[in-house]
């Protein structure tokens, strides 16, 4: 709190501390001066004419004494009620003035001196409150600051008069920028603009979700501020809901993606128990047909179950990695060889560039050959009949003490859509295009275990050009 603000201070004797007033003299001296030296100029003009019209000797006793006792009661005066009044009267001014470490004149006995010991109690008050204020304050501030959530608050003629920097970046604006102007102006949103323009005019909370701009979704809640019962503005505060909303999907996505990997072979398996039932089952040849679609479809069930306790094992960290300095070449060749028939079906021709030199990686190899084939079958999968599969391996141009091994393809290619999402759970380009060949989970685990690894993982495509994968794996120390 700014001295300037601090209040009036009103002095019963009569001292006025306010604005520039200061150094102008008191009522109580002047008036004190002036009527002791009438006083005075009085007594002697009396104690004359007195003394020369009686002619007694008495009377110029008197008239000295008089004389003395007016002259010593306004030494005393002076100094017992003037000049401490005075002395006090220059610690307030110093005080209010804002100047530190003034020390009110406690010492003194009297009414004065009790005077300025309640106006120094009164001025230790007054700091004690204005630094807990500025604390109060600071922190403040400070949460403002380093909150996640954007917060904005209005004049209640709707200029932004405070937002901090969670708001500033979501509206990609500076504090300058927003200060003092309209809010609608900084928000440029009119479902924002529209719900805090409702709580304005009707002086209650109001809260939505709204999409902003490119998937953005914020929750906004507007709450007005009224301060002893005026209306002192608005405050909006904007929740990030952006990272929950995309969960929400894709949990939802997850159970329909699950309910529907599940529905397939169910819906096959009824049709192949329902037709052995029905007379199937007498005729050998084709009962054995039957069985052997429903082995099938079993398999898969039990594929689709395998993965799925295997991702939710990796996931919670109960995979233990048994890491050994590994060359990534010999991961590589054991994958390819693995992969070649289904490659050579396909009339596809798999190419590896290793950069020489590569320093081993400190891996646990079954784990990383997993990871490779998942990603090789991919490439192989959507690959076209005669394309190429290259895998490189290379020390990562982005991370330092990293190597990078890639997977390309010149296949279907991915949509630029989905590029950010098959690495979910169950999640299928186009289900129709590959139903029945996969369950979706090949990219979640591979996702996992290069992320428990320490790597990272991520992909680029164009839609009918090819994919490529990438994963890093980290340098063995050894
Ligand atoms: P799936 O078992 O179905 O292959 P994945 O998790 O391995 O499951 O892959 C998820 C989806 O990502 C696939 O269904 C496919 O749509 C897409 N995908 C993965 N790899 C490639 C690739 N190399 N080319 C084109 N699409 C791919």
């Amino acid at each position: 709190m700014p001295s300037a603000s601090l209040p009036c201070v009103e002095l019963a004797i009569g001292l006025k501390v306010k604005g520039d007033s200061y150094s102008r003299r008191t009522p109580l001296m002047t008036m004190w001066k002036r009527y002791t030296l009438l006083l005075a100029a009085v007594i002697i003009l009396l104690g004359i004419w007195t003394g020369m019209t009686t002619g007694s000797r008495l009377v110029w006793v008197v008239f000295g004494l008089t004389l003395l006792l007016v002259g010593g009661l306004g030494w005393y005066i002076e100094q017992e009620v003037i000049r401490p009044a005075r002395r006090l009267r220059q610690e307030v001014e110093r005080a209010v003035a804002g100047e530190k470490g003034v020390g009110m004149w406690r010492q003194r006995r009297g009414e004065i001196g009790r005077l300025s010991q309640t106006l120094a109690t009164y001025q230790d008050h007054v700091q004690e409150e204005h630094g807990y204020l500025t604390h109060q304050l600071k922190r403040l501030q400070t949460v403002f600051a380093q909150m996640a959530d954007g917060v904005i608050i209005t004049t209640p003629l709707g200029n932004v008069q405070m937002a901090n920097l969670a708001a500033l970046k979501l509206f990609s604006q500076t504090h300058d920028q927003v200060i003092d102007r309209s809010f609608a102006e900084v928000v440029r949103h009119h479902d924002i603009i529209h719900l805090w323009q409702r709580c304005m005019e009707t002086n209650e909370p109001h809260h939505n979700v709204i999409e902003v701009r490119g998937g953005l979704f914020l929750q906004v809640d507007c709450t007005p501020l009224n301060e002893a019962g005026v209306r002192a503005g608005c405050v909006i505060l904007l929740h990030d809901l952006t990272s929950v909303h995309r969960l929400e999907t894709v949990r939802r996505d997850f159970i329909s993606n699950i309910s529907h990997e599940l529905r397939t072979p169910l819906a096959s398996l009824r049709a192949v128990v329902d037709t052995l039932h029905n007379g199937a089952l007498d005729d050998p040849p084709i009962a054995q047909r039957f069985l052997a679609r429903a082995d099938h479809e079993v398999d898969a069930l039990t594929q689709m179950v395998q993965e799925l306790f295997e991702l939710s094992r990796i996931e919670s960290g109960r995979v233990p990695l048994k890491l050994t300095s590994t060359a990534i070449d010999g991961v590589i060749e054991n994958v390819i060889g693995r992969m070649h028939s289904a490659a050579e079906r396909k009339h596809l021709t798999i190419e590896k560039d290793i950069a020489k030199n590569l320093p081993p990686v400190l891996v646990d190899p079954p784990r990383i050959e997993q990871v490779l084939t998942n990603l090789l079958h991919n490439a192989i999968k959507f690959s076209l009949d005669g394309g190429t599969v290259t895998i490189v391996a290379k020390p990562s141009p982005i991370d330092a003490g990293f190597i990078q091994v890639s997977v390309q393809d010149n296949g279907v290619g991915i949509p630029k859509h989905a590029l950010s999402r098959i690495f979910e759970r169950f999640y299928k380009i186009d289900r129709a295009r590959t139903s029945g060949q996969g369950t979706g989970l090949g990219l979640a685990i591979a996702k996992h275990l290069i992320q428990v690894h320490g790597g990272k993982i991520w992909a680029t495509s164009r839609e009918n050009k090819g994919s490529t994968f990438y994963f890093t794996l980290q340098v063995s120390g050894e």
